[in-house]
């Protein structure tokens, strides 16, 4: 196990190894390095990209040139699909040496991009806010990606602009920002209209862990004991949160979770859902199988029992950690399912010649005929392809297709514990041991190696008092 573990590390830590890695198990791939960017800019293939059609007069973002040879890529979201296509797009531009005519632009409403494995760390203050959540003018330093702040609102494909509602730190205001290629990559995370309500929490974005944490500290302080907390959803951030906070708090809450279906974490694999179900027994969760919850209110719960009957409690605080639905940009009228758009397997929005789309916004069908997970490490890959082909379409090189691959997945199960399976590496762990793999493995996966050089002191400066508490000596 541990040299199995310690050959993990040191082939992750390789800097090639995501397309490297990706590359041994797909061939479409292998142009993925800079020596076949290199020789795609000798192709004679001619551009696909038609020129752009009759601009707008509006005024444009200046981050945007009005028109010229200059061509401006526009990634809007900028969650694990968008933040990591606009540094592949970094890194081929430059491979390329196309970085000085050409623009690219990342979009998103926050400052800070968050790495969502880690959110329940967040909550528990196992990791702190920016090592959790950096700045995207932190991550993005050096690139020479522009970060523009603000809510896109619509797409206008005629005269290619965005509309979008800048926030203050942006200046503020309405500004259309033109693009002559957009990646969309607002994954999802529309919120649900009972987290309005205090005693109700969504979880999904630095927000609304922040809220559960300010919630959390509010309860103890005013010593309320056991803190009672209902948590709607069984998947993997319902389970890996109760499981977080039951270990952090312990015999000091009492967590329920109410599953639809008729077990917990229906898409992940046998070896984690076993592991999980232990830990969950272990730690005193209760879970409430085949559980259709009816209504929601600010503090209590209504669920419909197996005899049909209606029952009701009381919780402190509830958090629904169900599946979100993504919501479309306006005026973009493109296919669309629940919300996704479709893309083909090169992550070309359907029937569209701009347009891209990548992570949880996209419904799509890979090159070996699999629809694919809305999962970050998905989101992840699909950026790589995405910023190749978006290049490779404004200087005529050859595209690639997408091909999903499964790389296993790994939960956090609190108290410095996890569970982790992985068919690619062979690997099945639990306890202390996954819970350190999973760390390194997802420091090494964060962006920017000065956010990850910050990140591993910080940690490292805290093991000693981590390596106690994992142990129980406080
Ligand atoms: C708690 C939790 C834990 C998770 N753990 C894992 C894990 O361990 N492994 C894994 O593979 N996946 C995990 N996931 C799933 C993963 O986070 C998502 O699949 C992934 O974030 C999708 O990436 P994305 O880029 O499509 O969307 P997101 O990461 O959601 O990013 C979308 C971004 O776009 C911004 N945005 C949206 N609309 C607009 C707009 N109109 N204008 C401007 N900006 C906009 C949003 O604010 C956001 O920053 C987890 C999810 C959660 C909630």
């Amino acid at each position: 196990g541990t040299s199995f573990f310690m050959a993990t590390l040191i082939v992750m830590s390789n800097p090639s190894f995501s397309s490297g890695f990706i590359a041994s198990f797909n061939p479409s791939f292998t142009s993925l390095n800079c020596q076949k960017l290199a020789s795609h800019s000798q192709s004679h293939r001619p551009p696909t990209l038609s020129t752009a059609r009759g601009r707008s007069t509006r005024r444009t973002f200046p981050v945007c040139s009005q028109a010229g040879s200059e061509k401006r890529i526009c990634i809007v979201g900028g969650g694990f699909g968008g933040l990591y296509t606009a540094l592949n797009l970094a890194k081929y531009l430059e491979a390329k040496g196309k970085s000085k005519e050409t623009s690219v632009t990342l979009i998103s409403d926050s400052e800070r991009f968050v790495y969502s494995p880690f959110l329940y760390e967040l909550v528990t203050g196992e990791l702190q806010d920016w090592e959790v959540a950096p700045v995207y003018t932190d991550v993005l330093k050096g690139t020479g990606v522009k970060f523009l702040q603000g809510k896109a609102q619509s797409v206008d494909k005629i005269n290619k602009t965005i509309s979008v509602d800048l926030a203050s730190l942006s200046g503020g205001g309405k500004q259309e920002v033109s693009y002559d290629k957009l990646i969309l990559a607002t994954g999802g995370n529309s919120k649900d209209e009972k987290e309005g309500e205090p005693g109700v929490f969504g979880f999904r974005s630095l927000e609304d862990a922040k809220k559960l944490r300010a919630r959390l500290a509010g309860l103890k302080f005013a010593n309320k004991k056991p803190i009672k907390i209902a948590v709607v959803g069984g998947g993997y951030p319902g389970i890996e949160l109760s499981c977080s906070l039951a270990a952090n708090m312990k015999k000091n809450v009492d967590i329920t979770i109410f599953q639809r279906g008729d077990k917990i974490l229906p898409r992940a694999n046998l070896y984690n859902r076993i592991v999980a179900t232990q830990r969950l027994a272990e730690l005193g969760v209760k879970k409430f199988l085949r559980t259709e919850v009816v209504e929601i209110k600010d503090d209590s719960v209504s669920w419909k029992q197996n005899n049909g009957a209606v029952a009701e409690d009381k919780f402190d605080i509830i958090i629904r950690a169900s599946s979100s639905r993504p919501s479309v940009l306006n005026g973009l009228d493109v296919q669309e399912e629940d919300g996704r758009i479709h893309v083909n397997d090169m992550l070309k929005v359907k029937e569209e010649e701009d347009l891209y789309a990548v992570g949880d916004i996209a419904r799509c069908i890979d090159s070996s005929g699999s629809p694919v997970p809305s999962t970050a490490q998905i989101a992840m890959q699909q950026a790589e392809v995405a910023a190749w082909n978006v290049v490779a379409d404004l200087t005529g090189g050859v595209p690639l297709t997408f091909r999903r691959q499964d790389l296993g997945e790994m939960l956090s199960l609190g108290g410095y514990t996890a569970s982790l399976s992985s068919k690619a590496f062979g690997l099945q762990l639990d306890d202390k041991l996954a819970h350190l793999l999973r760390r390194s493995v997802y420091l090494i996966r964060m962006p920017s190696t000065d956010h990850k050089l910050k990140v591993a002191s910080s940690w490292f400066r805290r093991l000693p008092d981590e390596i106690e508490k994992s142990l129980g000596l406080r």
